[in-house]
């Protein structure tokens, strides 16, 4: 593992870099990565950021969130460096780019998860830390370069999603002392960003919540709640994966639940699965069987099966970890 201080060393001594994150980049992916992007910038650094997929309508309201390039854009571009930020595993960035963002010198791997593998040639590995944002913070704070408003809008914004608007166990006193520091640095109300994340729902997506609840189901003793989402619901609610964020806390929150599956058919018939623990039961194990990961109480895999027999493995696995 590295310090801070290696990392530093490594900014000063190349001159082009490349950011990138996990597919499906949520609020701590997107706001980690362009708050580095603009620490590295203010060095006077080349810096380019690539992800598989696009910025999430909700997260278009960060700064300079249109400097984020597609995958494909980055196949002539060879930085030095690359730092993947908030993803446990080098092929998490997605296909195209593990196998052609190559950096000549070294890779950097950022990351809070559990799961998270040392993949990088540089890797700073903080599970106990609430967030890729808040090491993002942290190392921004041990060197001298301050951190500025649109760097601050984007780490708070990565906080305040990664602990469920400081509602979940890792928002530790440190977490909040931080925020606190960002609102300053600041010109953001925390109000107006949780509105942008929350309450810009799509109509769809309630009508997609609808259908989803219809399909809940659990285990006799109300331990485990599962629900599913199918092709033909997203079609038939214009809606896309993305919408789908947050349904299984809702089911994890139903009194007797100690571990929550969000089960979605992908295109390809294959099964996309979020689970979410009550604090009992470690659903990164649990994740991993299927080797996926995430953190004790959220984390997810991908399965390549028909959500049918996906389901069943998942409810079997999840009596096993209750027992
Ligand atoms: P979500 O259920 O919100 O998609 O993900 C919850 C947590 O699990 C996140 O920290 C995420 O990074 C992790 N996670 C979700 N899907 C996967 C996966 O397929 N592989 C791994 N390694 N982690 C995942
Ligand atoms: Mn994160």
């Amino acid at each position: 593992m590295n310090d801070f201080h290696d990392i530093q060393n490594l900014f000063t001594r190349y001159q082009t870099f490349a950011i990138s994150t996990h597919v499906n980049p949520d609020g701590d992916a997107i706001g980690s990565e362009i708050a580095l992007f603009l620490y590295l910038r203010k060095l006077g650094k080349t810096v380019r950021i690539f992800n598989t997929d696009t910025v999430p309508k909700k997260y278009q309201f960060l700064p300079y969130w249109n400097n984020i390039e597609t995958a494909q854009a980055s196949t002539d571009y060879h930085p030095e460096v690359l730092v993947i930020v908030d993803a446990s595993s080098h092929e998490r960035i997605g296909k195209y780019l593990s196998k052609n963002l190559i950096p000549i010198h070294a890779v950097v791997n950022i990351d809070h998860h559990i799961s998270a593998k040392a993949f990088g040639d540089y890797n700073i590995i903080e599970p106990t830390v609430s967030s890729t944002a808040e090491i993002i913070y942290k190392f921004i704070k041990s060197t001298d370069t301050p951190i500025d408003p649109d760097g601050a809008l984007c780490l708070y914004t990565g906080l305040m999603f990664d602990t469920g608007c400081f509602q979940y166990s890792n928002a530790t006193p440190e977490t909040h002392r931080i925020a606190a520091d960002l609102m300053d640095i600041g010109d953001f109300s925390p109000d107006e960003v949780y509105r942008k994340v929350y309450e810009h729902i799509p109509l769809g997506k309630i009508h997609l919540l609808g259908r989803t609840l219809r399909t809940l189901e659990l285990t006799s003793d109300g331990k485990i709640a599962w629900v599913l989402i199918t092709q033909d619901m997203l079609n038939d609610t214009d809606t896309t994966l993305d919408d789908v964020e947050g349904f299984v806390n809702q089911i994890q929150a139903i009194e007797t639940v100690e571990v929550a599956i969000c089960v979605c058919e992908l295109k390809d018939g294959n099964t996309k699965v979020s689970l979410r623990s009550e604090g009992r039961v470690d659903v990164a194990a649990l994740a991993a069987e299927f080797n996926g990961g995430g953190h004790e109480r959220a984390s997810g895999c991908r399965i390549n099966l028909p959500y049918t027999s996906a389901i069943k493995m998942l409810v079997d696995s999840a009596k096993q970890h209750i027992q």
